[in-house]
């Protein structure tokens, strides 16, 4: 280990560290283990840094969380400098930010651009890692970290026989950097998540005409997006160390304007009351209206039927309304979209809604899509926003190869089990961020990435005072973690749902959690939990010690 010298790394030395992937995680963790006197070097399969907020560039694109919320919170001058122009910020205006952290703190030296990391193997003899690249290059390092995201693996050729289409094709989470021009074209979009959502509106009036393609209705609320409010600014310059620390103290990392009630103690009128003033507001806040909306379904239902009336109201053609409404998942389940005017949209006559469910897409054929009953529909641009293989699409990807030539994809076939959703058994040194059971997307996740970066910067100080040099997670604690995670997860409504979803795999019996659901303030809790009783549920092995500690 190098102790307190920074050297900038070559593949032919090995580090301490080697990141993978230079999003918001990857780039926090350069500059926090690079403080600690750690030698490290992050590989990126994109031309720069950013990960999410540098792939998804198409029209609307923006994050969810207020933009005070999504940001740093490690440097005092860096809150302090940046100032954010709109309640939720932009895709353009993140990645800026992002620019803006990665050249503040120097953090370029430290990362290799365009480079794909294929497999990571782990040399038992040595206590090392090996990194193998897409262009021949090889790293070594005593410690690996997947800063890989939890959604950085579009879902790609998702429609049958999709190679056919003769038009342009894109995908939301790799939109082009010039952007796409749909001035005078007819336009498809495939899905209405988060990223349909957002895209159809601004899509709707640019294009000539709009096909959007729907299988599962979502719900969706106003995101009431607006210039930034002088007075929040104000408010968090002046007060960042107390919003912190309440932000940090909050089940999701957000800070929402609190529920004092349950909803079903309600009276019909104040009910109506509430409801509307959060929808006016806007934002994921809507389902903070109230304390019981995520616990009891019958009060779920109430948010639901509150959000479909106003789908109804919005959409004037009934028909198309009814198509629109969301059923068979509880409010929140599925991920709760915002939009600038989703509903709005497919009240213009340049829009149709075409429901797949009802009338499944058979084809693509070299001018559009055909669908079971035999309607075709002719476009000359397809834009699928068809999501991403979430939460463990990175990490499986990658041959992760472990103790005894395991693969991590073979060990998570059946669903992930990992110690606190950042560590796994069997892969020793090998640590992941907001990634599966992790608080991954139920929490803001710059916080996510930064808890996490902090804890297992303590470990390898901890490592590196003490000697050790292997640290690996044992079976019985992966799973008890996962164990744990659909014990949080069966206090929630998403526990009812159906249907698999970003946070959710399989069916029935072998239905799996991919999140923890107990709340951020209660995994900060677990964390340090662990290190308060050394470090439970890892074997820590000093240098040159061969038996288990
Ligand atoms: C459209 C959209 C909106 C979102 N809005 C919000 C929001 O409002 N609030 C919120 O909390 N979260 C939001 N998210 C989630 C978002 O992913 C996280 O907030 C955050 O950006 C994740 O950062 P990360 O560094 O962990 O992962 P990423 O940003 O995904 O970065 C991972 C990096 O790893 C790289 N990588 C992966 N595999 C390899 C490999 N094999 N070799 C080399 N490089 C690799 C990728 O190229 C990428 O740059 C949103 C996501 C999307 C897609």
């Amino acid at each position: 280990m190098t102790g307190q010298t920074q050297v900038s790394a070559t593949p032919d030395s090995p580090l301490d560290v080697i990141i993978v992937g230079a999003g918001v995680g990857g780039l926090y963790s350069i500059y926090k283990l690079r403080e600690l006197g750690f030698k490290v070097h992050a590989l990126e399969q994109a031309s720069g840094v950013g990960g999410t907020w540098f792939y998804n560039r198409y029209p609307g694109c923006r994050c969810d969380v207020e933009s005070y919320q999504y940001s740093y919170s490690f440097s005092e001058e860096l809150q302090r400098e940046w100032t954010w122009t709109e309640r939720f910020a932009p895709q353009p205006e993140i990645l800026a930010y992002l620019n803006h952290v990665a050249d503040r703190f120097n953090l370029r030296k430290d990362i290799t651009f365009n480079t794909t990391v294929l497999s990571a193997v782990w040399n038992e003899d040595q206590r090392l890692w090996t990194v193998n690249c897409a262009d021949g290059t090889k790293w070594t390092a005593h410690y690996c970290l997947m800063a890989t995201g939890p959604l950085s693996v579009p879902r790609t050729s998702v429609l049958p026989k999709q190679e056919q289409f003769k038009g342009e094709v894109y995908y939301t989470g790799t939109w082009p950097e010039g952007g796409v021009d749909v001035k005078g074209k007819r336009v498809a979009v495939v899905g209405t998540s988060a990223s349909g959502t957002q895209c159809v509106p601004i899509l709707a009036a640019e294009a000539d005409h709009l096909t959007v393609f729907q299988r599962t209705p979502n719900f969706s609320v106003p995101s009431r997006n607006a210039p930034m409010d002088p007075k929040v600014d104000a408010d968090w310059k002046a007060n960042y160390t107390d919003l912190r620390k309440k932000q940090w103290n909050t089940r999701s990392a957000i800070i929402f304007q609190d529920p004092v009630q349950p909803a079903l103690e309600t009276s019909d009128e104040e009910l109506e009351r509430i409801f509307e003033e959060r929808w006016a507001s806007g934002g994921l806040g809507f389902m903070r209206a109230f304390t019981d909306l995520f616990t009891d379904q019958r009060a779920n239902d109430l948010a639901a039927d509150f959000v479909r009336r106003k789908i109804a109201e919005t959409v004037k053609d009934p028909e198309l309304a009814k198509k629109l409404l969301p059923w068979g998942h509880p409010i929140g389940a599925r991920r709760l979209c915002t939009d600038p005017g989703f509903y709005d949209a497919f009240n213009r006559d340049n829009v149709d809604l075409v429901d797949v469910k009802a009338d499944p897409i058979v084809e693509v054929y070299d001018k559009g899509i055909r669908t079971e009953s035999g309607a075709t529909y002719e476009f000359d641009v397809l834009v699928l926003a068809t999501g991403f293989q979430a939460m463990m699409g990175a990490l499986t990807k990658m041959d992760i190869v472990g103790t005894g030539g395991r693969l991590l994809r073979d060990q998570w076939a059946n669903g992930p089990e990992a110690h606190l959703g950042l560590a796994i058994t069997g892969f020793p040194n090998l640590f992941y961020q907001v990634g599966p059971l992790s608080t991954g997307s139920l929490a803001s996740m710059i916080q996510g990435n930064e808890v996490q970066t902090d804890w297992l910067a303590d470990l390898l100080v901890h490592a590196r005072k003490q000697h050790i040099d292997r640290i690996e997670s044992t079976p019985e604690k992966d799973h008890a973690w996962m164990e744990e995670c659909e014990r949080a997860a069966s206090a929630f409504v998403h526990y009812t749902a159906k249907e698999s979803s970003y946070i959710m795999i399989g069916a029935d019996g072998s239905r799996r959690f991919l999140v923890y659901m107990g709340g951020f303030d209660t995994y900060q809790k677990k964390l340090k939990e662990c290190v308060d009783h050394g470090y439970e549920g890892f074997v820590l092995q000093h240098e040159r010690e061969t038996e288990k500690a």
